[in-house]
């Protein structure tokens, strides 16, 4: 670790009163999402038995560049905005690089991720609505986490269901999820008629994120006032989500540099989105050349060896189609422990964003992922959640380079949550037991040819 850490940090007036909305400036704009049932581009109302009105249309809003933050929302980003931005003295050190190192330190929120910056939004919507019950699905459980502690912030109820195996092997994230008031069901669950019709099938199902969606969407359904929410891909998420880059913009104005990468890692695209667009904006604008980096996992390469096209956000097809780049609906993603990249597609604007070369996206291998984690622990004090680690790798990467050729480049990257509550996967790390779960092109093609029998 070094003495010369620096870190920079907002006034309460500073801090961003607005989310940025990049549809409005984009040359090309995403396609439409297609409802499947009409085969007709989706209009907001669609989206109302589902999602709170205000969220479905800022879901579909190409036309405003910025929208107000409410000021219940900004009250509540106060207990933990702005997050600091720090010059990572440390690592560069670690590196021996004459690279500048920047991150935006997002694990200070009181659940320990990015997540909650959306949390409270949608929280805040529904109640604004006179929604009384919220629902979602969560994998590993941050979104789960957030979206317990925001419906407790705003009283309402929240009903999760956890994949099964998640519920089972990471009790500790299920345990702060009831702390907040949360009632948490395994999924598959003898509760909805999505969840029976799984067990009835196969009684030992260990469910995935696919057959916990469908149960939250079916309870929101059936539950008078009760709104199904969502933490990551759809475009209103990703709106919330760029406060990171906002704040991190003014950050950077009191370094006196600006970012010539920026780095994200990648699930479903939310803190990628967040810390970049602000950034993209001055690319698009003003013809600024900085550099974006989406860091995905190995083992889900959706960006970097996924198609083009429309295709469904669930596995049970019960949402719109989305025109994305994807490794199909049914791709069944390696058991890696950055449980958060663990998708199949990714969100419409970063998708249209990477097919016009705006953008880039790498894929770190599993075992690279952690030996990042750990060199960036020893040299920062933070331990990064697994699913951060890939940002890290994809910065070190990028950081050699700058050693291998000399140049003074100013890299940013996301912190997107510590791995606190991950520490069973560092300890199968150090034990060896960890593996890197390649996927193979015959696999990609074989999913990708039966996405296109079905759409
Ligand atoms: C959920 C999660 C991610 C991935 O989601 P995105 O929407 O791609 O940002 C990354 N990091 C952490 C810590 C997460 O909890």
């Amino acid at each position: 670790m070094s003495t010369k850490q620096k870190r920079y940090f907002l006034t309460e007036e500073e801090i961003p009163t607005q989310w940025y909305n990049i549809q409005a400036d984009m040359v090309n704009k995403p396609l439409p999402p297609i409802n499947p049932a009409t085969k007709e581009a989706l209009k907001p109302e669609d989206l109302f038995p589902i999602f709170a009105e205000e969220l479905a249309r800022q879901e579909l809003d190409q036309e405003h560049a910025w929208v107000d933050i409410p000021e219940e929302v900004r009250d509540m980003y106060k207990y933990y905005r702005s997050t600091p931005l720090v010059r990572a003295y440390g690592l560069e050190e670690a590196l021996g690089t004459p690279a500048h190192i920047y991150f935006k330190n997002e694990s200070v929120s009181p659940v320990g991720s990015h997540k909650l910056n959306s949390a409270l939004a949608q929280a805040y919507y529904c109640k604004q609505q006179g929604v009384t019950n919220v629902t979602t699905e969560t994998g590993a459980g941050q979104w789960g986490a957030a979206l317990s502690y925001a419906a407790r912030v705003f009283g309402l109820e929240a009903a999760v269901y956890q994949v099964k195996i998640s519920y089972e092997q990471k009790p500790y994230r299920r345990s702060i999820m009831q702390t907040y008031g949360a009632q948490v069901t395994a999924s598959p669950s003898m509760s909805t008629r999505a969840g029976k019709d799984i067990l009835t099938k196969d009684p030992m199902n260990q469910g995935s994120l696919g057959t916990a969606i469908s149960e939250a969407i079916e309870l929101a359904v059936n539950t008078p006032n009760c709104k199904y929410t969502l933490g990551s891909v759809l475009s209103h998420v990703t709106l919330h989500q760029t406060i990171i880059g906002l704040e991190a913009e003014k950050q950077m104005q009191k370094t006196g540099e600006y970012p010539d990468i920026v780095i994200g890692c990648f699930g479903g695209g939310s803190n990628f989105g967040g810390i970049s667009f602000p950034f993209m904006r001055h690319n698009i604008l003003e013809g600024k050349q900085t550099r974006f980096i989406a860091a995905e996992p190995a083992s889900c390469p959706k960006l970097t060896r996924g198609v083009f096209q429309y295709d469904f956000g669930d596995v049970a097809g019960y949402t719109p189609l989305l025109p994305m780049y994807t490794l199909g609906h049914n791709f069944m993603p390696a058991n890696i422990h950055a449980g958060g990249l663990r998708y199949h597609g990714a969100g419409v604007i970063v998708s249209q964003l990477l097919k016009d070369k705006l953008m880039e996206a790498v894929d770190i291998k599993q075992l690279e992922s952690f030996e990042a984690g750990v060199l960036f622990a020893k040299a920062e004090g933070i331990i990064p959640a697994p699913e951060s680690s890939h940002a890290i790798a994809a910065t070190i990467k990028e950081a050699l380079k700058c050693k291998e050729t000399g140049e003074e480049k100013v890299i940013l990257f996301n912190l997107s949550g510590h791995g606190l509550i991950d520490m069973a996967a560092y300890d199968q790390y150090f034990a060896g037991n960890l593996t890197n779960y390649e996927v193979s092109d015959e696999d990609v093609r074989k999913n990708i040819a039966e996405l296109e029998k079905v759409i």
